[in-house]
C-alpha cells in the first residue's frame, strides 16, 4: 500500500509538470487518475473532458455520473475502484487523442498500472482497448470479451467495454454496456490472469473512429452540473 501510494505519488508529479505534448498548453491541469491505490479493479477511459479538466479528476460530467450508477449496480463506488484515462490533458474541443499523443503519454498509464497491479482494467471505448490490448481491433467486436494481456510488466485480465458516454448516446449500447458490466462481479473473484498470455505491445494502434457517438459537446458539459 505504501509502496503503491508513493509511486503514484511520484508518477503524479512527474504528470503534472509533463510539457511532452501540444495537450500541456491548452490544459487547466492535468486529470492524473483517482481512486484505491490497492484496487483490484481500475478503469482506462480516453481523455478529461472540459468537466474533468476543470477540477482535476477524471469522469466528473455525465459519463461519470452513469460510470458511478453502473459500480452502484454491482455493489462498488469510486473508493473501490481506480479510475484513469489514456490521456492525461484534456484535447481542445474534445477532439480524438492524437496518435503522437497518445504514444508521449501512455507511459504514465503503463506506470500507473505498474504500481497499482490491478486483477481486472476494464478499458472504457476504443482509444483504452486499443492501446491496451496492442491490436487495432475495435471496441464493437472485442467488447465484453476478457482476455490476458501484460501490462507494465503486469498480467492483468484485460475487459474492454463500450464508453459510457457512447451508452448514453445509443440506447442500444447502454444494454450491452449494463450486460457486460454486469460480469465484472464474476470476472473479479475468478482466478487472475494466467499464462500463456499473448504479449500486449506498448504502441499507439492505428485510431479507428469510436461507434457513432457524439462527443459532449462543451454547452452539453456545461448543462450537466
Ligand atoms: N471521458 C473519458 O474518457 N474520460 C474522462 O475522464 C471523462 C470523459
Amino acid at each position: 500500500m505504501e509502496d503503491r501510494v508513493s509511486r503514484l505519488e511520484l508518477l503524479k508529479d512527474e504528470a503534472s509538470a509533463c510539457t511532452r505534448c501540444r495537450l500541456s498548453e491548452g490544459r487547466t491541469q492535468v486529470v492524473f487518475g483517482v481512486g484505491n491505490p490497492d484496487a483490484e479493479l481500475m478503469f482506462v477511459g480516453e481523455a478529461p473532458g472540459f468537466h474533468e479538466d476543470k477540477q482535476g479528476y477524471p469522469f466528473v460530467g455525465q459519463a461519470g455520473k452513469l460510470l458511478d450508477k453502473l459500480l452502484a449496480g454491482i455493489g462498488l463506488t469510486r473508493s473501490d475502484v481506480y479510475i484513469a484515462n489514456v490521456l492525461k490533458c484534456r484535447p481542445p474541443g474534445n477532439r480524438d487523442p492524437q496518435p503522437d499523443e497518445i504514444e508521449l503519454c501512455e507511459g504514465y498509464l503503463f506506470r500507473q498500472i505498474e504500481a497499482i497491479e490491478p486483477k481486472l482494467v476494464a478499458t472504457l471505448g476504443n482509444f483504452a482497448t486499443k492501446l491496451l490490448s496492442g491490436k487495432p481491433l475495435g471496441i464493437t467486436r472485442v467488447h465484453g470479451q476478457e482476455q490476458d494481456v501484460v501490462l507494465g510488466g503486469t498480467r492483468v485480465l484485460l475487459y474492454p467495454i463500450f464508453h459510457p458516454a457512447a451508452a448514453l448516446y445509443t440506447p442500444a449500447m447502454m444494454t450491452t454496456l449494463e450486460g457486460d458490466f454486469a460480469r465484472l462481479p464474476e470476472l473479479l473473484s475468478g482466478p487472475a490472469a494466467v499464462p500463456p498470455a499473448p504479449v500486449a505491445v506498448a504502441v499507439a494502434a492505428a485510431p479507428e473512429p469510436e461507434p457513432a457517438f457524439e462527443r459532449e459537446p462543451e454547452y452539453a458539459q456545461l448543462g450537466l452540473f
